[in-house]
């Protein structure tokens, strides 16, 4: 059997699929990608461009896309002139001036290929009104025009959109799945694995599920600045689980400060840190979207009750809402260390 999309992971039956169909030429005129950041919406969309187009695709036993055949190359390195993004540039929404003028060019045969594909980022944001212009090419498109809306489904697109383009949903990877292959393809995972087995696990456990934000992570400047934010959101749990001394809260609260959007990101992270701990009071075998260590998370839950845990949880929130509305940093983290028993 033909090897598809070799490079990526996960989204298995997914991928066998797309990969049917590529070959066998029965591929969809229009499809909508859909799945939060970082789940490989944008590599998936430049590879099915790359399978329709490879040169190998009728070769038995040469992977679909072959990523090497001077057309894979083209497309995947974002020269070729039929594999066409289609974004809102600096626009809060995708608006119908870019749609009507995509149209406009969609009648042009391809210059190269036997496709003609555009691809749409965060189709998620495209007006109503762009949607509609949309549909008048969807309905009748020219043979050649296929078309992939890049969406993180925050917002669903029009029905009449989404019955003529189906749905595929893109997951994100398990910690499991994305150590192993991060590990596999990087080097530098690698190194840091060996150097520090917990700052490895702390960025598998950061990543969610993203490849693209494990990569971004290995760059030592970002993963300081996430593994700092996660170690201070452990603090305060360790001193809150602690009934800590004022004594030891005062280095805490110095180290939270910082800007505005620092220290907004600081309170998500400890948000989704005592999630866990309230998740993990209900079920040793909770999914958890924080802590790796498993073992010493269940530990940690078990030194609050669940109202301690509900009580931090509302503090965070209602701390990073005083801060998105400009409220003093410095005041609201002193607030949130007396309303959350962390200081008298
Ligand atoms: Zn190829």
């Amino acid at each position: 059997m033909k090897p598809f999309f070799p490079t990526l992971t996960g989204n298995e039956p997914l991928l066998a699929q797309l990969g049917g169909e590529i070959l066998s030429d029965r591929l969809g005129h229009a499809y909508i990608l859909e799945g939060p950041a970082g789940t490989g919406k944008h590599t998936l969309a430049l590879q099915i461009a790359a399978a329709l187009a490879c040169e190998r695709k009728n070769e038995d036993g040469v992977p679909l896309p072959c990523l090497q055949c001077p057309a894979c190359r083209k497309i995947l390195s974002g020269n070729s002139p039929d594999v066409i993004p289609v974004g809102r540039e600096d626009k809060a929404t995708l608006g119908v001036e870019t749609v009507r003028k995509m149209r406009a060019s969609a009648f042009m045969a391809p210059n190269e290929l036997d496709d003609k594909i555009y691809i749409f980022e965060d189709a998620q944001t495209m007006t109503a009104q762009a949607q509609n212009a949309l549909l008048l090419i969807l309905e009748e498109p020219p043979a050649y025009l296929r078309f992939l809306l890049l969406t993180d489904g925050s917002v669903p697109l029009l029905e009449t959109v989404r019955s003529r383009a189906p749905t595929l949903r893109l997951s994100r990877l398990t910690q499991e799945v994305l150590q192993a292959r991060l590990l596999e393809t990087e080097p530098e995972a690698r190194a840091l694995l060996a150097q520090s087995p917990v700052d490895f696990g702390e960025l598998i456990a950061a990543a969610d599920g993203s490849m693209g934000l494990a990569k971004k992570m290995l760059e030592p400047k970002f993963r300081q600045t996430v593994l700092e934010d996660r170690k201070l959101a452990r603090t305060f749990a360790e001193l809150a689980a602690n009934h800590a001394s004022a004594s030891s809260v005062i280095p805490f609260l110095g180290a939270m400060e910082g800007p505005r959007d620092v220290v907004i990101a600081r309170f998500s992270t400890m948000l989704l840190c005592i999630r866990d701990l309230s998740l993990l009071k209900q079920s040793d075998t909770a999914p958890l979207c924080f802590f790796y260590d498993r073992e010493n998370a269940t530990a940690l839950a078990y030194r609050f009750t669940a109202p301690e845990l509900m009580r931090a949880a509302r503090e965070i929130s209602a701390a990073m809402d005083a801060l998105y509305r400009n409220a003093n940093v410095r005041l609201v983290l002193t607030r949130f260390a007396m309303q959350t028993g962390l200081l008298p």
